[in-house]
């Protein structure tokens, strides 16, 4: 390994199993020498992620329910009694309703809307307000994000217009941030088959969808996009902040693919 995280300390927020994508990026920040800390949602949860963390050499797992100010403070606070300080957070968490990531974007419902833009969107901030102080000397913060924030994709819905929030979300906490030096990014990830994407309506269809007409004819993994992260996280990417960076295969430059046309 090239060490490129070594001598930094990172927490991980969004593991729920072994196909989290917040787990590809453990495995990437590990590789390169980095110490990890992670945050589960819930009990159940806890006992999957457990296990995974040893895999990295991390006994630093700590619960966090990101809809419940009081459990954000917790966590930050226990975390404080390992760590004074750390460089750099991902968060990989997103929810909504799995009745509303099917049919039309119109038929969502406010308390749903509500729900999907706080654990989606607000807790990305949420989590930045408590974090500042751990990085005095600077730091990077990663989230996750996904091409239904630009273009409608189907079944995506409420979700779209949260990502879209939490794109811009970015970009406003760059601005504040970046005078501590603490950059901030999202990666926007083609689809990927974990826990969080097996409620979207006719998900495989849309994997297929993007295996078909992305530049590179197939989808991302797990490990690419962990790969790409640890970059947005390490000092190889200082000079960028705000951005927002696509892992999917080229899949976002695509108009329409070139095909055989039919006599019209
Ligand atoms: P996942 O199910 O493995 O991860 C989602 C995580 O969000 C889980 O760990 C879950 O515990 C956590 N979470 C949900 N509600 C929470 C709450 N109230 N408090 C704390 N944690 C909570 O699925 P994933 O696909 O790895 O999702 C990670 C991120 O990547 C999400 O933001 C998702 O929208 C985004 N993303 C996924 C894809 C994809 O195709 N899988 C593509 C682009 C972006």
């Amino acid at each position: 390994t090239a060490g490129l995280l070594k001598g930094k300390r990172g927490l991980i927020m969004g593991v729920a199993n072994d196909k989290s994508i917040a787990w590809g990026i453990a495995q990437a920040c590990h590789e390169q020498g980095a110490e990890l800390a992670f945050t589960y949602q819930g009990e159940a949860l806890g006992k999957r992620v457990m296990p995974l963390a040893a895999q990295v050499g991390s006994d630093l797992v700590i619960e966090c329910d990101v809809t419940d100010g009081a459990s954000i403070d917790a966590t930050f606070e226990t975390l404080g009694k390992s760590w004074a300080t750390f460089d750099f957070i991902v968060h990989a968490i997103g929810f909504s309703d799995k009745n509303e990531l099917r049919g039309r974007y119109l038929d969502t419902s406010a308390e749903n809307f509500e729900l999907t833009m706080n654990v989606s969107v607000f807790s990305f901030t949420a989590v930045l307000q408590r974090a500042e102080k751990f990085m005095p000397d600077g730091g990077a913060a990663l989230t996750m994000t996904y091409y239904g924030a630009e273009k409608v994709m189907p079944h995506y819905n409420v979700m779209g217009i949260a990502k879209s929030a939490l794109e811009t979300s970015v970009k406003y906490l760059a601005m504040d941030l970046g005078p501590k030096n603490i950059r901030v990014n999202a990666l926007s990830a083609g689809p990927i088959k974990t826990l969080a994407a097996s409620g979207i309506g006719d998900f495989r269809y849309i994997m297929k969808w993007n295996e078909l007409n992305s530049p590179l004819r197939r989808n991302v993994t797990q490990i690419e996009v962990g790969k790409s992260a640890m970059y947005l996280i390490s000092d190889l990417s200082s000079g960028v902040t705000g951005e927002c960076h696509h892992v999917d295969a080229g899949y976002h430059v695509v108009g329409m693919k070139a095909e055989d046309a039919p006599d019209i």
